[in-house]
């Protein structure tokens, strides 16, 4: 038996799922998370999405997102526990720490790195995203996909995909984008909830962050910072600035582009983005952070100089083939 065929094996058996998301969750983690809420309820089983973050404001819109439970600690009370798009235990902040050992958990991901701390683990890192391969894991079990789920699962492939730009677009999530919306998805509307709502305050911020953008004397590399007094002047959370990271990396000449985000006093969430080969996921692994090629993440401690010019250094020792 394959991976894929345990899984459907034990969903299939279980009928209290705990579906678990990453920490900053954005629309692959909460689209495909929500995409199997909405599942296993048409399937007569009861189930529960938890996530320790507040939503960004353009997930709202998503069929079921006013019942995600924010929480650190998992509750008691779920027979199986399906943890999806997380390279690692940590990337679920401390919400496994409740999971008694005897439940098993499942692990559902498309990222490289993934270190298959599940006691099954499907891992594809040829998916585009989490929100396919949660889509071919419904195909397999020959379940029908209602429009709700459909609309959870489209928002999740055209997150991570930049909405079929990246690399990751691929003939297989087209042909999967293609049957959603033969499934009832109404394309434009997702892109205008994801992507053309903004809050005014966020486009304000965005200005001031822009303002203050730096660029490598040679042009490749390009970053913002979003330190907190900024934050707390606009009045909005990092929650809101998941997008701004793509206008340093849309410059022409910019192989890789970088976010310094202050989420507490001396500790900063590096996002980074990369075009063509420059494999940011080893600048992050440096950091005990992971990701994809051309996007990736860390968490580094230390004053903000510091912390940028060792993130800048390990940037130039991966572009320079070290
Ligand atoms: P973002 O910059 O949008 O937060 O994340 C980009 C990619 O890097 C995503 O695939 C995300 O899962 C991964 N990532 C971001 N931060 C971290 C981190 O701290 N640890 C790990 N392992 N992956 C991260």
């Amino acid at each position: 038996m394959n991976e894929l065929q345990a899984i459907i094996a034990i969903i299939n058996t279980c009928k209290a799922i705990a579906i678990v998301t990453h920490v900053g969750p954005e629309g692959d983690t909460i689209g495909s998370a929500l995409a199997c809420y909405h599942a296993f309820q048409e399937w007569g089983k009861e189930a529960a999405v938890y996530n320790p973050d507040p939503l960004p404001p353009e997930l709202l819109f998503l069929p079921g997102a006013n019942k995600i439970r924010r929480s650190q600690v998992l509750p008691p009370g779920w027979e199986l526990c399906m943890v999806l798009d997380c390279s690692d235990r940590g990337r679920t902040g401390s919400l496994l720490e409740g999971l008694p050992p005897q439940v098993p958990l499942i692990n559902i991901d498309h990222h490289k790195s993934n270190g298959r701390f599940g006691a099954h683990n499907w891992v594809d890192e040829t998916a585009s995203s989490t929100g396919e391969m949660v889509f071919r894991l419904f195909k397999a079990m020959a379940r029908p996909i209602s429009r709700e789920t459909a609309t959870c699962l489209y928002a999740a492939i055209i997150t991570d995909t930049g909405s079929f730009r990246y690399t990751n677009t691929s003939p297989e999530c087209l042909r999967v984008a293609a049957e959603l919306l033969e499934l009832g998805v109404v394309p434009d509307q997702v892109a205008e909830e994801l992507f053309e709502k903004r809050d005014l305050r966020e486009i304000q911020l965005l200005s001031e962050a822009l303002s203050r953008l730096e660029v490598s004397p040679d042009g490749t590399i390009a970053w913002l910072t979003l330190d907190k007094p900024l934050l707390e002047r606009v009045g909005i959370g990092l929650e809101e600035t998941e997008g701004f990271i793509n206008y340093p990396r849309s410059i022409r000449g910019v192989r890789v582009a970088l976010a310094f985000k202050e989420l507490a006093a001396g500790s900063y969430k590096v996002s980074l983005r990369s075009k063509g080969e420059v494999d940011v996921s080893r600048v992050a692994a440096a950091f005990s952070g992971g990701g994809h090629r051309n996007a990736a993440g860390c968490i580094l401690e230390g004053d903000l100089g510091e912390v940028k010019g060792r993130v800048l250094a390990e940037i130039r020792r991966v572009m320079d083939g070290g």
